[in-house]
């Protein structure tokens, strides 16, 4: 055998390799997910029929377009077919995007802490992340990040409601931020909860679209939706930035189970949007239940709360398991639970309720 092994680009060198929500523990009582801010609602059955009657025609590729898929988002959002690129779940999206801007020398900005793919995607593509901090609020910070803006920027993300810590930012800073942004950098509106927002103040990204060539909007059918075991995203952007997304795109990422499901999900829009409002009420609940116990959270507009608990954040985390629960720790930061069945949120109260008493 060789003593050489081959060359990799040195970009990849110190990679955080993306960290999945821990599954549920198997082998005791009861064990619940809430790391990975999942739907906890099964399928729709009429979604699990389509899924099931194509499963026997998956010798078949897909349709490489995601037509099918691409027409009805377009009647959907009112937006040109040709603004509309689909992918392997958003965060495939969000890597091309990232490969169609930016490269060696080049820079990326988002929040930190936010989501945990963009430092991993922006390495990958050899430019370099600028991480801005979140304000003391766990907010995005968008005068430092419009500050942060010079000629090496290619992309910024903006998380809104913000991955972890379930922050916003509204219409009127957003529209501020906006207009310090110079034309020639793509400003990329992560929207992956968009459903569960309630505050009339935040925008919908595709109302900012609209009105501006470097707005472009991330959207997924893995969170609201509850196809996130299907991977399948999508962008809304003027050309040529959805021209590039069409260029980067895996040939034949999105399975044809997913994009027959996306549509039969965005035929059932009524009452997916009704589960949605469902969870909305068991977060408020959660956020209730929290602050009568003395937390202070910051306000969420997800599916999933931010408890800020510095050193004790591992500790939390191991007492959610002992109890039935896994959560997401980062250590040293916080804990992000994600709300999921009322049973699961119930538990996570309880040890919140108890750690409370010990701190
Ligand atoms: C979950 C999530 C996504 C979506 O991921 P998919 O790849 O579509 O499953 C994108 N952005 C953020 C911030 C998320 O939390």
């Amino acid at each position: 055998m060789s003593e050489t092994s081959p060359k990799l680009r040195a970009e990849l060198e110190g990679i955080p390799t993306y960290k999945p929500g821990k599954p549920a523990a198997t082998g005791g009582p009861v064990a619940y997910k809430l790391s990975s801010n999942e739907n906890p609602y099964p399928p729709l059955p009429g979604v699990l029929e389509r899924v099931t009657a194509l499963a026997a025609s998956f010798n078949r590729y897909p349709d490489l377009a995601c037509s099918g898929l691409v027409e009805e988002l377009s009647q959907r959002f009112g937006v040109p077919a040709s603004h509309i690129a689909t992918g392997t779940g958003s965060v495939g999206v969000a890597q091309q995007l990232v490969q169609s801007t930016a490269g060696p020398g080049d820079e990326v900005i988002y929040a930190w802490r936010s989501f945990e793919a963009y430092p991993i995607i922006t390495q990958i593509s050899g430019a370099t992340a600028v991480q801005v901090p979140l304000t003391a609020g766990d907010v995005h910070d968008l005068d430092a990040m419009a500050d942060a803006i010079t000629e090496r920027t290619r992309l910024i993300f903006v998380c809104n409601p913000n991955n972890p810590t379930g922050t916003v930012v509204r219409r009127a800073e957003l529209e501020r931020f906006l207009d310090r942004v110079p034309g020639d950098v793509l400003v990329v509106l992560d929207e992956a909860y968009r459903e569960f927002i309630r505050d009339a103040e935040v925008p919908d990204g595709v109302t900012l679209y609209r009105e501006r060539p470097n707005v472009c909007v991330l959207r997924t059918f893995s969170k609201a939706y509850g196809l996130a075991g299907l991977r399948v995203g999508f962008a809304i952007a003027h050309e040529p930035v959805a021209a590039a997304l069409r260029k980067t795109a895996v040939p034949f990422g999105v399975s044809q189970i997913a994009q027959e499901a996306a549509i039969a999900s965005l035929q059932a829009e009524d009452e997916l949007l009704g589960r949605v409002g469902s969870l909305v009420c068991e977060r408020n609940r959660v956020v209730e239940g929290l602050h009568a116990q003395g937390w202070t959270v910051p306000e969420t507009q997800a599916n999933f709360v931010w408890l800020r608990l510095g050193e004790q954040t591992v500790a939390f985390a191991a007492a959610c398991e002992r109890a039935g629960v896994v959560i997401r720790p980062f250590p040293g930061e916080g804990v992000r639970v994600t709300i999921g069945e009322n049973e699961a949120n119930d538990i996570f109260l309880k040890v919140a309720e108890g750690f409370r008493k010990e701190l």
